[in-house]
């Protein structure tokens, strides 16, 4: 979710931007299942499998947060952070690649993570080492961590983590649990993909799964289909609003969001952006 990121860093001032930002931020865990973790500090949320054969890490949100992240695992496990992957590109995900690659921590990916990063200019020691192109699976802590491709959703580079046997799955921003999801669209992210995507994992999961959203709480099946249930529905909304040509400036006046404003309306993404991004999204498909 990178849009925040920049419309804040607008406003402050450089240096109180860089002071102040990460300071006080602080880094919890919170226990998923035996030896699986969740960790919150500011950025998207992390997850983090330890075991014999040591820490598998998802997400590592901003470079500034790297140390405290990193005795947040400690707390933990003493054995060496092996791999971080990062469910998208998005710098609140991927900000501590960086420094985690300068430690020769190896970073995975999806190719797209990498091609966006590599794009961007980013150093060397940033970009995932390992990236894969639909599935890939890791063998570690008695766990099989399996992951999986989802092109063109909330960007074009998103993947979702299954730990199986432990019914735990990390969605990135696919599922945005706190408020409207984004949908970068400058990004090859697409609402229907959204909703696509959103409807396999619903049938990968059961009543019993754990989910670690991109943000938020964690999170079960009920929240998720509850999430998709009302994408669809202005999804379906918006359909006859494309087929009649009418312009964004007029759907997002349009009170489509009226209910879910005291909900959603208090997430990162305001409802006016949402649906800005949602309905240019469909324009585009038409396109
Ligand atoms: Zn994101």
């Amino acid at each position: 979710m990178r849009f925040i990121f920049y419309v804040l860093a607008l406003v402050l001032p450089a240096t109180t931007w860089a002071q102040g930002r990460f300071d006080d931020v602080e880094i919890t865990a919170t226990k998923i299942s035996d030896g699986i973790y969740m960790l919150q500090g500011n950025g998207g949320n992390m997850g983090v499998s330890i075991g014999e054969d040591g820490v598998f890490l998802i997400d590592d949100q901003y470079a500034p947060l790297t140390d405290k992240i990193l005795s947040a695992i400690r707390k933990l496990s003493n054995k060496k952070v092996h791999f971080v992957f990062n469910t998208h590109y998005h710098d609140d995900h991927t900000g501590g690649n960086e420094n985690l690659g300068k430690m020769n921590i190896d970073i995975a990916a999806h190719d797209k993570v990498y091609e966006r990063l590599h794009a961007q200019n980013a150093p060397k020691e940033a970009l995932p080492i390992i990236s894969f192109n639909d599935k890939m699976t890791f063998h570690m802590n008695g766990l099989t961590i399996r992951t999986r491709y989802y092109p063109n959703a909330h960007t074009e580079s998103d993947s979702v983590i299954f730990f199986e046997g432990r019914n735990v799955i990390h969605t990135g921003d696919l599922f945005e649990q706190s408020g409207y999801p984004y949908i970068d669209i400058d990004a090859g992210g697409s609402f229907i993909g959204m909703i696509n995507a959103v409807d396999d994992v619903i049938k990968s999961i059961d009543d019993q799964t754990i989910i670690i959203p991109g943000h938020g709480s964690l999170s079960n099946k009920a929240e998720l289909e509850n999430y998709n249930k009302v994408l669809k529905k202005i999804y379906n909304e918006l359909i006859p609003l494309a087929n009649k040509e009418t312009s964004v400036e007029d759907v997002i006046k349009l009170p489509l969001l009226k209910e879910y404003e005291d909900t959603w309306g208090k997430g990162d993404i305001r409802g006016e952006t949402f649906l800005k991004f949602a309905y240019t999204s469909i324009l585009k498909s038409r396109q």
